[in-house]
């Protein structure tokens, strides 16, 4: 069964002579289950290819496929019930001024109308406990903690934790260990193949790591001037 399927994309950017090819007819099909690590030089679409099947902006042509219906009209919320995303900067994926209990809870609660208004159950608190613990950063005596106070590792962790809370049909990565130090990338790391393994997600990882890419990945796509 296949979960994404990308049919010639297409995202140009500025125009003649000065444009940009960001995705220059991009087909792809990934299947249930695959871990996709995607490399290439800088520049070459990585996160362009992300943005799109995330619906950050609109493609110039194309169609996208999850689950085998067309997603290309849906707006970036109306697709990111579906999707989960950690990007390579640890300040976006988490409010700052909110707990780490209610940043948890908002993504508990994602693709539901009832949001934050119930507040956050006891049961949800013990929830959130037991998966800080396995984060083994400090965070689970932390729950009402502002998450703006947290290291950039500590950040990255949480959003890897709410982008898989709903298990979602696809995980997006992007460089998501890059701007850490080599100990917490590593940690990060291990936990998204922790998580990934334990829920059977499909994911498809951006990384300039060939050792990462290798390991956690199994299937390796190289990109190079909006080409796969
Ligand atoms: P990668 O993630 O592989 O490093 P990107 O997808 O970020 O590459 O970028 C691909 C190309 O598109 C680059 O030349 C980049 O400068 C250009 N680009 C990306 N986003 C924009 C944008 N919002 N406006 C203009 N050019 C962009
Ligand atoms: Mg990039």
């Amino acid at each position: 069964m296949n979960i994404l399927e990308t049919i010639d994309l297409k995202k140009y950017y500025g125009s003649e002579p000065n444009i940009t090819r960001a995705l220059d007819g991009v087909s792809l099909t990934i299947a249930a289950g695959e871990f996709v690590a995607i490399v290439g030089t800088s520049g070459s679409g990585k996160s362009t290819l992300l943005n799109m099947i995330a619906g950050v902006y609109p493609l110039d042509s194309g169609v996208i496929e999850l689950d085998g219906t067309d997603i290309s009209r849906l707006s970036e919320s109306q697709r990111a019930k579906y999707l989960g995303r950690v990007f390579q900067d640890p300040m976006r994926g988490t409010a700052a001024d909110m707990q780490i209990a209610e940043n948890l809870a908002l993504a508990k609660r994602r693709g539901q109308r009832r949001g934050l208004s119930w507040g956050v159950t006891k049961a949800e608190k013990d929830e959130y406990v037991e998966l800080l613990k396995r984060l083994d950063l400090g965070l689970d005596t932390r729950l009402n903690a502002k998450v703006g106070l947290l290291s950039g590792g500590q950040r990255q962790a949480l959003t890897l934790l709410m982008a898989t809370l709903t298990k979602p049909r696809l995980l997006l990565l992007d460089e998501h260990t890059a701007a850490l130090d080599p100990k917490t990338a590593s940690k990060v790391l291990n936990l998204t193949e922790e998580i990934v393994d334990e829920n059977h997600l499909t994911t498809l990882m951006v990384t300039h790591n060939m050792n990462d890419a290798i390991r956690l990945g199994n299937r390796l796509i190289m990109m190079h001037e909006g080409h796969v």
